[in-house]
């Protein structure tokens, strides 16, 4: 059985508002949390299931794009999707702010290393996305050259999937009063507080410029190749059930074929 995630995609040439995705929708299981979970484990075994014959067959790549506010769920995400899938096949990259030498190349540089290889999956936690949000939130450089951005990064995902790599880029939308709580919770729960950055208070109060420049980003850069899914992040069940759906989805869709048998061990015993 699969739910129908579409509605969370951004069809390519529209715009996007975020004030209408609402961060606690859980639409799709009527609020139900238990089926909910029971349907994710399924998910989870069946992408351990996919990555091990994306791995085994060797001939396609995915990458998954994943961005969010500060406390939005990347880590979460990451933790409960991929849980168990062979970490063989599977690479993470986490992009934090520019070093020098990265800030030496143009913006595309560091990330391009990243790409996954044939049967991997990779993960990029923060991306190239960055150089339109962040660095446009922040004044980083001039407009016109952060504008022009959107384009580069549409040509560069195109060859991407030319040259046989499939996108998905999930944005992963929580709302200001809960990020307020999970910030918080990062300072009370003596656990949790190695996540405190004070810079984070920086960019929540920047919470509107950065809704503005996602949407543009989102809307600017959502292709049939390469699409934008916006993810309702509020309820971590839920985010991490949207999130399997689409992954999996995305696995299905690639017809993956298992390499032809050697016929000589058809019917072999081993002694
Ligand atoms: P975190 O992922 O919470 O550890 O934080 C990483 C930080 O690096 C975030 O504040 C990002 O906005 C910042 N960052 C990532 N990429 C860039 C970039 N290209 N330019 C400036 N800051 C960046
Ligand atoms: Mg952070």
């Amino acid at each position: 059985m699969h739910t129908d995630f579409s509605r969370y995609r951004v069809e390519p040439g529209t715009e996007l508002s975020l004030a209408d995705h609402d961060p606690r929708d859980t639409s799709a299981f009527a609020g139900d949390k238990d089926a909910a979970k029971k349907r994710c484990k399924k998910l989870n075994e069946r992408l351990e299931e996919l990555q091990e014959a994306l791995y085994a067959e060797g001939r396609q790549r995915l990458l998954v794009v994943l961005q969010a506010m500060d406390a939005g769920g990347k880590d979460g995400v990451l933790r409960s999707v991929f849980d168990g899938v062979n970490p063989q096949g599977v690479r993470v990259a986490c992009f934090k702010k520019p070093t020098p030498p990265e800030l030496a190349r143009d913006y595309l540089w560091r990330v391009h290393q990243h790409v996954p290889a044939n049967g991997e999956i990779a993960i990029w936690n923060r991306s190239h996305y960055e150089d339109v949000l962040v660095v446009r939130v922040h004044g980083l450089c001039p407009e016109a050259h952060w504008r022009r951005r959107f384009d580069h990064i549409v040509n560069f995902e195109r060859m991407l999937h030319d040259e046989g790599t499939t996108i998905v880029k999930l944005f992963l939308h929580i709302g200001k009063d809960e990020q307020r709580e999970r910030l918080q919770e990062r300072i009370d729960d003596p656990k949790k507080r190695w996540k405190w950055n004070s810079g984070d208070l920086d960019e929540r109060a920047r919470w509107n410029d950065y809704m503005a420049a996602f949407e543009e980003a989102i809307a600017r850069t959502s292709t049939a190749e390469a699409p934008w899914y916006v993810v309702p992040g509020d309820r971590n069940w839920y985010r991490d059930l949207v999130a399997s759906e689409i992954l999996v989805a995305a696995l299905e869709g690639l017809d993956i074929r298992l390499p032809a048998v050697d016929p000589a061990i058809q019917g072999l015993r081993l002694e």
